[in-house]
């Protein structure tokens, strides 16, 4: 078991060394840069979604304007002699309501005109902004690579060591379990227990638990899964 807790330990410096890349600026940087990215396709999507929507609008316009197009050439073409009174208020009424269509049908296209400028204008910032972002991403990138080979030898030597160490593990079932758990992200792997406590999630155990836990000498934490020792010395490994 002492072999298996060294190897632990340098497998922890191992995490921490790892975590240092993961946690150094520009790693934080690449992240925000890669939400940012997410971000402005799914913007340039909306956008796009709303030109098409303008387009058809647009379509839909045109085909209004050819049918009133149509009508106005009927009013035009009726015979103003052969009118009579009746029909006089239904001619108006036919033109009153062909120019009412018109105004109104020319303040869409209006409306629509001004919504594809600011989908233009949009379109446009947001294209700016990611071409910035996309510079500052190969600084960025560069940044972590540096950060990934200033601690590549560190992990490089710590793994030597562990393989060195593995040759001495009396107890392989119990290091084919730390293998196992720690591929999980189960880690540490063993722990000691801590009053009444587990020495990792720091969950308070049941007294039950803990008996067992005398006789068997160790015991997976129900809580976080990491292998809760009674003793380093009482585990024979
Ligand atoms: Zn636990």
């Amino acid at each position: 078991m002492k072999t298996i807790l060294e190897i632990q330990k340098l497998d922890y410096k191992i995490k921490n060394l790892e975590r240092e890349v993961e946690n150094c600026p520009a790693s934080v940087d690449f992240k925000n840069y890669k939400k940012l990215l997410q971000e402005g396709r799914s913007r340039f999507e909306q956008l796009e979604a709303q030109a098409n929507e303008i387009i058809n609008n647009y379509n839909a316009a045109l085909n209004r304007f050819e049918k009133y197009k149509g009508n106005s050439e009927i009013v035009k073409k009726r015979n103003v002699e052969n009118i009579n009174l009746e029909n006089v208020s239904t001619l108006i009424s036919d033109a009153n309501s062909l120019v009412g269509d018109l105004s109104e049908e020319n303040r869409r296209v209006e409306d629509l005109v001004r919504k594809a400028e600011e989908v233009v204008r949009k379109s446009s910032n947001l294209s700016n902004k990611l071409t910035e972002i996309k510079k500052r991403s190969f600084v960025i990138k560069n940044n972590i690579e540096q950060k990934k080979q200033e601690v590549a030898p560190k992990i490089k030597e710590l793994e030597n060591q562990i393989k060195t160490l593995e040759k001495e593990v009396k107890n392989k079932p119990l290091y084919e379990k730390y293998k196992e758990l720690k591929a999980k992200n189960i880690f540490p792997v063993y722990v000691s227990l801590d009053g009444n406590y587990c020495g990792r999630c720091k969950v308070e155990l049941p007294l039950n638990f803990i008996e067992t836990l005398k006789t068997k000498k160790m015991l997976p934490c129900e809580h976080c899964g990491s292998i809760i020792m009674i003793s380093e010395k009482d585990v024979i490994g």
